[in-house]
């Protein structure tokens, strides 16, 4: 049975994977009383272990890719990774450099991805509220199994 209090509280997880701190700013936006992305129960918090949503922006540098995994591997089932940023979907203007990695979904899965330089807030805000749907449905699923 899907656990309604998760759906109406979802706790995410910020990583910058080497952004150049664009997209992350449009995250803190969405946190503030102008787009209150609070009022579906979201709390930013920093711990792997008791958050639903993975929201990570940058195109991965080689020295973030093994602590991208680690926390992606931290959290517990099911749960979401939204690419916040054209560069955490396809490398965006750093794609082809010779130290990032074009992207996060060659290391995890990619449930949404938010394009953008810098990625709108109201993208965000979809983004999210996007994997807020696709958690529900992977929590049914694993109940059903
Ligand atoms: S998508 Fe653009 S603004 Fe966002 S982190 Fe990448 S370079 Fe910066």
């Amino acid at each position: 049975m899907f656990k309604k209090y998760r759906k109406k509280s979802p706790w995410i997880l910020h990583y910058n994977a080497g952004s150049c701190n664009g997209c992350d700013i449009e995250i803190l936006a969405c946190l503030s009383p102008k787009y209150d992305l609070e009022r579906f129960g979201v709390i930013n918090t920093g711990n792997p272990k008791q958050s639903d949503i993975f929201l990570v922006t940058g195109p991965v540098t080689y020295r973030s890719r093994e602590r991208l995994v680690e926390l992606y591997n931290q959290m517990p089932n099911p749960k979401v990774v939204v690419a916040v940023g054209s560069c955490t979907c396809t490398g965006g203007v750093f794609r082809g450099m010779y130290n990032v990695e074009d992207g996060i979904d060659r290391y995890i899965p990619v449930d949404v991805y938010i394009p953008g330089c810098a990625a709108s807030p109201e993208l965000i805000m979809d983004g999210v509220v996007k994997g807020l749907e696709i958690l529900e449905t992977k929590q049914k699923v694993s109940d059903d199994k």
